[in-house]
């Protein structure tokens, strides 16, 4: 059986070992790989949508790992199917792992029912997040419901996992000075559901800190979310839970907000408007990165450059003219 009708059939030991080997053509930087990679995909592309698509993001320690456990194994206990997978900031600049290096989800990783793949270990970060996307896709061919697209909250990953999910959920710490941190780099925002996690261990703390980041996801609606019209019935307002993963304690009131945001997203259009938006978005960024690569890789782009380098530190050349010149080497005939 050919790798698209193995993805594609019952799920099964075959069936996750073409996934593996899906995904392993579509992390490859071979030019035959990748050429395969994308009939691989164009292939799949009618199979893929139908699965909710989850983004999860925290600080190391706030017990990702944990949540996606109990979240995926309740889930699968009522008949679903779970993808897990992630993008690592770290992996990206250091061939490290903040994600990666510890043994994570113990149960979940070997459940028939679940798969799990940890960040590609090399790459920019957009380079990591396509390649996550695509896995993404790859899963939901094979039939996976719930795609939960992992992070960490350094860097700009979170707005990556944003950036390719139906749902962006945030977990924090119950304590304050946390949360300040998240809505100084904008991550607030993108939150559509926010837990403070590890409730069990002081549930006065956790119960400040939700009120404390509801009001202040309120402001941040009134001022910076003008996609959501005032008066609209359909309307999702960010919302605050808290929980405790390791207790598995509040995951069932989790899936129900999920439920109310998706059914609300899907009746008013707006899932299938952000799906569309998203993968524009991810052409653009995939044409910027390629012509970026395109454009150092120029032979007389790479001959010029340091000349030209020279010129604008020491203010012989505008930056701009520059930049045109530069710019004009790419045209074709030139
Ligand atoms: P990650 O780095 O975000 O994936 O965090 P982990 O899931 O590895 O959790 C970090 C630590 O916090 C582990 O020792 C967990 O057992 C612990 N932990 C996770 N969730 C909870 C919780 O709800 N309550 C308590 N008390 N500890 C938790």
């Amino acid at each position: 059986m050919d790798l698209k009708a193995s993805l594609l059939a019952a799920p099964g030991p075959q069936q996750r070992r073409a996934i593996a080997k899906a995904i392993t053509l579509l992390e490859s930087t071979r030019a035959d790989h990748r050429a395969r990679a994308d009939e691989l995909l164009t292939e799949l592309l009618p199979h893929t949508g139908k699965s909710f698509r989850l983004g999860i993001s925290g600080v190391p320690g706030v017990g990702k790992s944990t949540f996606i456990e109990a979240l995926g194994l309740a889930l699968i206990g009522q008949g679903h199917r779970v993808a897990v997978l992630a993008i690592d900031p770290s992996s990206s600049v250091s061939g490290g792992s903040i994600l990666g290096d510890k043994t994570r989800m113990e149960q979940l990783s070997i459940h028939p029912q679940a798969y799990i793949r940890p960040s590609p270990s090399s790459g920019t970060l957009g380079g990591v997040a396509a390649k996550t996307r695509e896995a993404m896709l790859v899963c939901e061919a094979a039939g996976y419901d719930l795609v939960i697209v992992e992070t960490v909250g350094v860097g700009q990953s979170e707005t990556a996992v944003a950036g390719m999910t139906d749902m962006f959920v945030l977990l924090q710490l119950p304590n304050a000075g946390d949360d300040l941190q998240a809505i100084k780099k904008g991550v607030m925002e993108l939150a559509d559901l926010v837990v403070i996690n590890k409730a069990d261990i002081d549930r006065d703390a956790a119960t400040r800190a939700q009120a404390q980041i509801t009001s202040a996801l309120r402001i941040l609606g009134q001022h910076g979310r003008p996609d959501h019209a005032q008066h609209d019935a359909t309307l999702w307002h960010a919302q605050v839970l808290q929980l405790s993963a390791l207790k598995a304690q509040g995951i069932d009131a989790f899936w129900q907000a999920v439920t109310r945001f998706r059914g609300l997203q899907e009746g008013s259009g707006r899932l299938a408007a952000r799906r569309r938006q998203q993968a524009l978005a991810w052409m653009w960024e995939r044409i910027e990165s390629g012509l970026r690569q395109a454009f150092r890789q120029h032979p007389q782009v790479k001959s010029l450059l340091p000349q030209i380098t020279r010129d604008v530190e020491h203010g012989r050349l505008a930056a701009s003219t520059a930049a045109r010149q530069l710019l004009q080497v790419m045209r074709p005939g030139h």
